[in-house]
């Protein structure tokens, strides 16, 4: 099995920084900005982005928890499909700017879910989406706003996303399935 690192600690760190400043820059500053941090990953990456932006700009932005797992709709069906688990976003997301925020963006369904779970809660003034990997294969009109890095993949290949928050290691792997 051929494994390569894609980013290292120091990458990922000046990813979390640029994606920070280019989140205050096309809003204009982040007063009506809100993250939401898509289960488990992109928790940590929504906490580490809000940490810079307070560093860079004063401001606390609200931190959001979108739960989102997979589940088959039946057996005769291979393909898997993501459903809302459970949220915790303890502030109104009408009126902000919402940032979804995820390791890794591929077909694009986990995010059109969670722009369903955010749009039943509210309305929200808009729904951007930052992701630290785009490995490609969309299969919706979905696009990242702000992306750390394109991994341009074939469908046999799978990236490995640790965070020391979760995998006490910092680190992104391409493997062979
Ligand atoms: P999608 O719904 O866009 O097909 O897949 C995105 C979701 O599945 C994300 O929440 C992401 O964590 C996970 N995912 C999809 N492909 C990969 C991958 O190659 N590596 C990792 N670590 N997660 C993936
Ligand atoms: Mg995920």
């Amino acid at each position: 099995v051929s494994k390569a690192e894609i980013m290292d600690q120091s990458s990922i760190d000046r990813a979390v920084v640029r994606i920070s400043h280019e989140i205050i820059e096309k809003n204009k500053g982040v007063s009506e900005i809100a993250l939401i941090g898509i289960q488990r990953r992109g928790v940590p990456l929504a906490r580490r982005i809000a940490k810079k932006i307070f560093e860079i700009e004063g401001i606390h932005v609200p931190v959001g928890i979108l739960d989102i797992t997979f589940y088959r709709d039946d057996l005769s069906m291979l393909a898997e499909h993501p459903v809302i688990n459970g949220t915790q976003i303890d502030f109104p997301v009408s009126d902000k700017k919402i940032i979804l925020i995820d390791d890794v963006l591929f077909t694009g369904r986990t995010v059109r879910a969670a722009i369903g779970a955010v749009m039943d809660i509210g309305r929200p003034k808009a729904i951007q989406l930052a992701i630290l990997i785009d490995r490609g294969h969309r299969e919706l009109p979905i696009r990242a706003d702000y992306i750390g890095k394109n991994v341009p993949t074939s469908k046999n290949e799978v990236i490995h996303v640790k965070l020391e928050e979760i995998d006490n290691e910092n680190l992104v792997i391409i493997s062979e399935l």
